[in-house]
C-alpha cells in the first residue's frame, strides 16, 4: 500500500495497471473505519491489485475532476481507464471485495479465498456495537476480568464519536469533541484487555446460539451477548437520495462540513439533530436552508434560541423534500409546500438530511427478542431481554431518554449484572 499525490496520478494510476485509490480525509470517523480494512484487503489482494491512498484535502482539483465529493471514497482503475460503481461514506468490507473481486479472473480470485482459513473464538462476552453503551459495559466487564470482545462494523465511539461539542458529560467544565471522549472511553476499555473487533463486517448473528460470524470468516461463540447497535438516520426514500448519497447528499455534518466553505448548503429536518447540525455548518457554510415539514422546529429550547440568533440559516416551515439532482455542480431540492402545494426548486452547493432514527435491530439475525411498536428492544431493569442471556443497552432499547449519560449507565446495569452471573 502507498500514499501518493496528484503529481503521481499519471504515473501511479493511469499507468499502473489494475488499482483501488482511497480519497480519505482528516477528522473523518467513516475514514478512520475504512483504513484497516483497506489495510486488510491490501494483504490479501495487494500482488494483483496496487493499492493506494491520496489525501483528499491536500489534493482537492484531482478530487473534483474525478467528481470525489466525500470522504472516504474508493475509485477503482483498470489500465488508465475508471472501472466500476465508485463507493463512499460508510464502506463495508464486503463492498470492496466485490469490486476487486470483479477486477480478478475466477482462478485468481480462488486463490486468494483459499489463503483465508476459518476462525473459531470463545468468549465469557460478546459486545455488539462500540458505542459510549458497548465500551462501558466493555470497561466493567474487563475489570470484572470476563474474557470480552466488542464487535463493532465501524471505529469505536458510535455517535459520540462523531459529535462535535458534548456539553452535558459530567466530568467537564467545558463542552469537548465528542471524537476526544470517544478516544478516551474507547482506550480506557482497551486497557482493561478486552479484544476490538472493529472495522468488520457482521455476517450472522445467532442469538439463540449465542454466535455471531464475522467478516465471513471468523465465528465469536460467548456465554452472553450484549446488544448495543443503536441506531440508524433515517433516509427520505426521495427519488435522487440514493443516488447522490455521498455526491453532494452528506449525512454527517462532522464529516463533510468543511468541504462548503463559503458555500450555500440545504438541511432537511427540524428536531435537535438538525438544529445542531445546522449550527455547525454555518461555521464553514455562507448560507444555510433548513427545509422542515412541520410549522415548528422539534428541537429544543436551547438549540432554537441559538438559530433564531444565526442570521445565516433560514428556515422553509411546512415543506417536504420530493426529489434530488445534480446540475453541473449545484444540487438541486425539489420541494413542495406542504399548505399550498406549490412545487419549487431550491439550489444549492450541498444537501444534509438529519430525520431521525431507527433502531438497529435488523442484523440481529431471524431470533429477535422482545421489541416495542416502534422496533426498540424491551428489557428489564436489569438490561436482560426476553431471550436468556442476551441483553441490550443504550439508544436501541424501548426508553424515554436517549443519551450519553443514559447509555452509560445501561453498559453498567447490564455489566454489573453478568459479573455476577458468571
Ligand atoms: C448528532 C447527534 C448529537 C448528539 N449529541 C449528544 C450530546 O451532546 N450529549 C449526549 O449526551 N448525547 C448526544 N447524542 C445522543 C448520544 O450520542 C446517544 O444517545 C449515544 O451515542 C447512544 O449510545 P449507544 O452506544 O447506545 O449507541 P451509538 O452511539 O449509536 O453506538 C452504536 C454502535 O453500534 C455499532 N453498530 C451498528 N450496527 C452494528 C452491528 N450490527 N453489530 C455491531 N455493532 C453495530 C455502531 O457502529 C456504533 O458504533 C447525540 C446524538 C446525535 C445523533
Amino acid at each position: 500500500m502507498k500514499e501518493i499525490n496528484a503529481t503521481y496520478f499519471q504515473q501511479e494510476v493511469l499507468n499502473g495497471g489494475k488499482v483501488i485509490l482511497d480519497f480519505y480525509s482528516t477528522e473523518c470517523p467513516p475514514c478512520e473505519a475504512l483504513a484497516p480494512k483497506f489495510d486488510a484487503m491490501a494483504e490479501l489482494y495487494g500482488h494483483k491489485i496496487k493499492f493506494l491512498k491520496i489525501f483528499r484535502q491536500g489534493n482537492r482539483e484531482l478530487a473534483t475532476e474525478l467528481g470525489v465529493s466525500s470522504s472516504p471514497t474508493l475509485l477503482f482503475f483498470e489500465n488508465g481507464k475508471q472501472i466500476l460503481d465508485t463507493i463512499s461514506g460508510g464502506i463495508k468490507k464486503s463492498e470492496i471485495v466485490e469490486r476487486l473481486d470483479q477486477m480478478l479472473t475466477t482462478e485468481e480470485v480462488a486463490a486468494i479465498k483459499a489463503n483465508q482459513k476459518p476462525i473459531i473464538s470463545e468468549y465469557d462476552v460478546a459486545i455488539l456495537g462500540g458505542g459510549p453503551a458497548g465500551l462501558t459495559a466493555g470497561i466493567y466487564l474487563g475489570q470484572a476480568k470476563l474474557k470480552t470482545v466488542l464487535i463493532d462494523p465501524a471505529l469505536p465511539g458510535g455517535y459520540m464519536g462523531i459529535t462535535h461539542q458534548v456539553s452535558n458529560y459530567p466530568g467537564f467544565t467545558e463542552p469537548q469533541p465528542g471524537y476526544m471522549l470517544a478516544h478516551y472511553m474507547s482506550e480506557q476499555a482497551k486497557h482493561t484487555g478486552i479484544d476490538f473487533k472493529v472495522a468488520v463486517d457482521i455476517t450472522s448473528v445467532d442469538l439463540l446460539k449465542k454466535e455471531i460470524v464475522i467478516d465471513q470468516l471468523e465465528t465469536i461463540r460467548a456465554k452472553k451477548i450484549i446488544i448495543a447497535t443503536g441506531t440508524t438516520p433515517n433516509t427520505m426514500n426521495a427519488p435522487g437520495e440514493r443516488e447522490y448519497k455521498g455526491k453532494g447528499i452528506s449525512y454527517c455534518a462532522t464529516c463533510d462540513a468543511k468541504y462548503f466553505v463559503d458555500k450555500e448548503v440545504t438541511v432537511i429536518g427540524g428536531g435537535n439533530s438538525a438544529v445542531e447540525e445546522a449550527l455547525f455548518i454555518t461555521k464553514f457554510a455562507r448560507k444555510v436552508t433548513i427545509i422542515h415539514q412541520f410549522a415548528k422546529l422539534t428541537a429544543n429550547q436551547a438549540a432554537i434560541e441559538q438559530l433564531q440568533a444565526n442570521d445565516k440559516i433560514t428556515v422553509l416551515y411546512e415543506h417536504e423534500p420530493r426529489g434530488f439532482e445534480k446540475r453541473g455542480n449545484t444540487m438541486i431540492t425539489t420541494i413542495e409546500n406542504l399548505k399550498t402545494k406549490e412545487i419549487k426548486e431550491l439550489e444549492s452547493d450541498g444537501v444534509f438530511v438529519f430525520i431521525g432514527f431507527k433502531s438497529n435491530v435488523a442484523v440481529l439475525g431471524n431470533h429477535l427478542p422482545e421489541m416495542n411498536d416502534w422496533g426498540y428492544i424491551v428489557v428489564d431493569e436489569d438490561m436482560k431481554t426476553s431471550i436468556p442471556d442476551v441483553f441490550a443497552i443504550g439508544d436501541i432499547i424501548s426508553k424515554k431518554y436517549r443519551q450519553i449519560t443514559t447509555a452509560v449507565a445501561d453498559g453498567t446495569i447490564a455489566a454489573i449484572t453478568i459479573s455476577k452471573e458468571l
